[in-house]
């Protein structure tokens, strides 16, 4: 949905990219979606946003090409959502808008991204200082932080307890851990 003539009136690509992930819900959709979540239920169960709401925002997503639904199941039909070259393009963005977070709001990291290839933190934009190149998201590896505070009962945020990489499906476990 679009924010209103306002906005579309508005001559600026900030407010372009607004009218695409500008919607609350949006960006932490594409959040998940980065970390390796796929399937909608694991959107639903990690971030308790209400069912109409979340199949809206896929549906948005979709359509303008951040996310592209794949079949992994015929029966009965399951679709997941994987993220493609438009959607990962937005991860600077993201970084950057979480870092902002962290410097002025929070007090302990909830999470490092790391380069995996020589374990530095990225800076602000997704860049490795010590490589002084951007990094590929498979090769940027997320690891839990002291501020973390996951929820025990679900089960998307039990995974990403481990340090993974970004983009890799999250793996789910069937069973709560021991
Ligand atoms: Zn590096």
């Amino acid at each position: 949905m679009a924010l209103g003539k306002d906005y579309a009136r508005q001559e600026c690509s900030i407010a372009r990219a607004l009218e695409i992930v500008g919607e609350r819900w949006t960006l932490l959709v594409m959040r998940d979606a980065l970390y390796g979540v796929r399937r909608y239920n694991d959107f639903l169960v990690h971030l308790g946003i209400p069912r109409a709401v979340l199949a809206s925002r896929l549906q948005t997503l979709t359509e303008h090409g951040l996310l592209a639904k794949r079949r992994y199941q015929q029966s009965p039909p399951r679709d997941e959502y994987v993220v493609t070259d438009r959607g990962a393009a937005l991860w600077p963005a993201l970084r950057a808008l979480g870092q902002w977070g962290r410097e002025h709001f929070d007090s302990d990291p909830l999470r490092y991204f790391r380069h995996a290839d020589c374990g530095t933190e990225l800076g602000p934009y997704g860049e490795c200082p010590a490589c002084g190149t951007a990094v590929p998201l498979p090769d940027v590896e997320m690891v839990p932080g002291p501020g973390l505070d996951p929820d025990p009962a679900d089960p998307v945020s039990r995974a990403l307890l481990k340090p993974k990489r970004l983009l890799q499906p999250v793996h789910i476990e069937t069973e709560p851990a021991a």
